[in-house]
């Protein structure tokens, strides 16, 4: 099933998502769901709550497709070390056409759980560290625009307004 993009101004997008306290099948098939939506959307990462589901599940494939080993899937995920920093633009399917410089820890060292329930960590630096550190941002209702100067921040945003009700 392809959910559509929950866009900027959806209150979903600003609240710490939940837990996940059941690997169930309910939840595989949620995370299927996610890479078809987020596949659909031609994105390379993508936050349960960018479909309105509030929960803490990410999913993440920088190859577009083209690696199937490259699919990554981050439950409950938490960041247990980071360093350095990196800036490179960066964008939102949820603020489609809005792109800004965003600056990152250089890279990040994270533990998560995969759909099966099983846990894993994980290092990442480069553009698959930018896209996990986006996605993580996504489950505390951190969004990209709330990393950048907030004069910057408020610019940026009533030009995107402004075109999006044009
Ligand atoms: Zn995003």
């Amino acid at each position: 099933m392809i959910y559509s993009i929950v866009k900027f101004g959806d209150p979903v997008l600003e609240i710490p998502a939940a837990e996940v306290t059941s690997f169930d099948d309910g939840l595989k098939k949620l995370v299927e769901d996610m890479f078809e939506s987020m596949y659909a959307a031609r994105g390379v990462g993508l936050a349960a709550p960018q479909i309105g589901i509030s929960k803490r599940i990410a999913v993440v494939d920088v190859t577009f497709k083209e690696d199937p080993d490259a699919r990554l899937v981050l439950i409950n995920p938490v960041i247990i070390s980071k360093e350095g920093r990196q800036r490179s633009s960066e964008g939102c399917l949820s603020i489609p056409g809005l792109y800004t410089d965003v600056v990152r820890s250089s890279w990040v060292r994270i533990q998560a759980w995969n759909a099966r329930g099983r846990p894993f960590s994980l290092t990442a630096d480069g553009y698959l560290g930018r896209v996990i550190q986006h996605e993580f941002d996504h489950l505390n209702g951190i969004l990209f625009i709330d990393r950048i100067d907030p004069k910057k921040k408020q610019r940026l945003l009533a030009g995107y307004e402004a075109k999006v009700e044009a």
